[in-house]
């Protein structure tokens, strides 16, 4: 506990900081307006932390946001009377609708094209607002009046300054909340690709979206407060430049960290202010070489810092506190178990080509419940389209998969994961930033219900500590509890598929899917990889293992399946696959 009061301490100070530094004496009314407006940019830039930083999708858009929240207000405040706070709702109704009309088409965009996407529109908005009459085309509207309270306009600039700081106080408290919760977790799991998300039941699409609408939101909330910190506004400030701006300040600031948009925020307004001062008198001309320094500075941070300056400064303050445990918390619901030795799986001519290529050729087998099974093949043999195949992540060209007795082949992976399907990978898929307790949680992700809203305001505390008590039972049960705080990146591999064995089981499945557990382990984590399952057996629960290492799927399984090109070619108990000459010839190429 008094970790954990030490761990805040650091943000205390800096609150206060803040909050003490307009009133110092002798400070001049300058510093505390760009002030002001660090506050402003870091809404943006805190949006952006998570939108690019955690979420993965980059925008240059972002300026035209603040443009939708700014032009709101300013259209209710000159033109209809409002008052500007009234405004707040409507800023974000128009801002919030525009991200989600706009998020619905790019935020499924991937790789370059969402960056292609949203300096697409964030040049269209630009012309937008400058070739509207209503809105006073490049012109603008000014004049809007500025916040008042009781009375009192909100005009000196050591005033104003408070509303602004509340604001960002406000957006990294709610945006932290978020990022240490069930959805927050399923967002930062997009690092390790949408797949492995998907197979935990994570709606990537969905997720995506609200992340990109939430960013909007807090560019928007900023637009509101600018047009009456500035009292007019006008095209400039919001489009492709300003937007690029944003993205090096999430980015320089630490693009993974809340706290860092607000650091690159600071850094990147001091900066320019400070370079229009200077560099025109180096250079001796006017002109905005300010955008050159930054250009350099994106390209640097980019090569040397690839998190950002955050990790740097997080480095010298006290370790935050491990996430607390709760034993007393209320176990999840489990599902009915399957029932021994009646079929679990069954695979029933499935097929799947590529081309010409026939990688699964009508192949049939079926799980028993409680049983292991492998499938075993050499390279190339079809095993892990197979495994794909059950997963969900590749569609059938024919045949049939029942589970349960519903038909399996045609469900995305997220249905199949919702029927009790877990699975771990060939390649693994963690990511490597969180600790292994929070990846294992991402299992249970189906079992609780918190959403976005919930989360930032904390009313999901009480299925936080059950799933997160979850998560640290099934690291017990694998053998990892001493690892749980740290980060799954600093465990060995055998480690890590351990660990993704734990996520697997955090989904309380009825089946477990295993894509050659054993690739890569030395002698001895196979050896203890071998008892987990052999134990997890005695449980009760039902493996399929997809497997290149013959010994350890002949001491492990109750069947075997064995491919060759894509076809099954032997069936049956580790000892009639063992003296099979057919599989010794086609699987040993008769070696042995
Ligand atoms: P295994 O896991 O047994 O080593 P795979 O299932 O990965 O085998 O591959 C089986 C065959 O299918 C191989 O010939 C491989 O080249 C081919 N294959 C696998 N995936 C694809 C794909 N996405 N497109 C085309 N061919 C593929
Ligand atoms: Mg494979």
């Amino acid at each position: 506990m008094a970790a954990g009061i030490k761990a805040y301490l650091p943000r205390l100070a800096v609150i206060l900081a803040i909050a003490a530094f307009p009133l110092i004496p002798g400070v001049p009314e300058f510093w505390v307006t760009l002030g002001g407006y660090i506050g402003l940019s870091s809404l943006v830039a805190v949006g952006l932390v998570l939108l690019t930083g955690v979420g993965g999708m980059t925008s240059f858009g972002q300026a035209a946001f603040v443009g939708f929240g700014a032009y709101t207000t300013a259209v209710l405040t000159t033109k209809f009377g409002f008052s500007p706070w009234a405004t707040l709702p409507f800023a974000l109704l128009s801002t919030g609708l525009m991200a989600l009309l706009i998020g619905v088409v790019t935020a499924k965009l991937s790789g370059h094209y969402l960056p292609l996407g949203t300096i697409a529109w964030g040049i269209s908005f630009f012309y937008l607002f400058g070739n509207i009459e209503a809105l006073g085309r490049y012109d603008g509207i000014s004049g809007l009046p500025p916040f008042s309270i009781a009375g009192h306009a909100l005009i000196d600039a050591r005033v104003i300054f408070y509303p602004i700081w509340i604001a960002v106080l406000i957006a990294v408290v709610l945006s932290e909340n978020l990022l240490d919760s069930r959805m927050g977790r399923a967002l930062r799991a997009l690092r390790g690709g949408s797949i492995a998300a998907e197979s935990f039941g994570v709606d990537t699409a969905r997720a995506k979206l609200a992340v990109f609408v939430y960013a909007a939101l807090l560019a928007g909330v900023s637009g509101w407060l600018y047009a009456h910190v500035q009292r007019s506004v006008s095209p400039s400030p919001f489009g492709i430049g300003p937007g690029i701006e944003y993205l090096l300040m999430a980015v320089l600031g630490g693009s993974g960290y809340v706290v860092g948009g607000v650091l690159g925020a600071g850094i990147v307004t001091v900066l320019k202010d400070q370079l229009q001062n200077i560099l025109p008198k180096l250079i001796g001309t006017g002109g905005n070489f300010e955008s050159i320094v930054f250009g350099i500075l994106m390209v640097a941070t980019l090569q040397l810092a690839r998190e950002g300056l955050w990790p740097f400064i997080l480095r010298l303050l006290p370790k935050t506190a491990d996430k607390i445990i709760d034993a007393a918390a209320v176990p999840l619901e489990h599902r009915t178990p399957p029932e021994r030795g009646q079929p679990l799986l069954v695979v029933d001519r499935a097929r799947k080509t590529f081309g010409g290529l026939v990688a699964v050729n009508d192949v049939s087998f079926t799980i028993n419940g409680g049983e292991i099974v492998g499938v075993i093949g050499p390279n190339g043999a079809g095993k892990s389209t197979l495994f794909n195949l059950l997963t969900g992540v590749l569609e059938a060209s024919a045949g049939e998969i029942r589970y349960r007795g519903e038909r399996l082949d045609g469900l995305p992976a997220r249905g199949i994961a919702q029927r009790g399907i877990a699975r771990t990978f060939q390649h693994v898929k963690l990511v490597a930033s969180m600790t292994v307790l929070e990846n294992v949680a991402i299992g249970a992700h189906l079992r609780t219900r918190p959403g976005v809203i919930a989360s930032m305001l904390r009313l999901d505390r009480r299925e936080e500590a059950r799933m997160i008590a979850e998560a640290a039972r099934q690291l017990q049960r694998v053998g990892l509890g001493e690892h749980m705080h740290k980060p799954a990146g600093s465990l060995a591999l055998g480690q890590q598929r351990i660990a993704e064995i734990a996520r697997a089981l955090c989904l309380d499945p009825a089946l477990l899917l295993l894509d050659e557990p054993a690739a890569g382990l030395r002698f001895a984590e196979k050896q203890q990889l071998a008892d987990l399952l052999s134990r997890l057996r005695a449980e009760g629960m039902t493996i399929l293992l997809v497997e290149h290492d013959m010994d350890f799927v002949m001491r492990l399984t109750d069947h075997i399946v064995v491919l060759v090109f894509g076809t099954k070619i032997a069936e049956g108990t580790p000892d009639a696959i063992a003296t099979n000459p057919q599989v010794l010839e086609a699987y040993l190429g008769g070696v042995e």
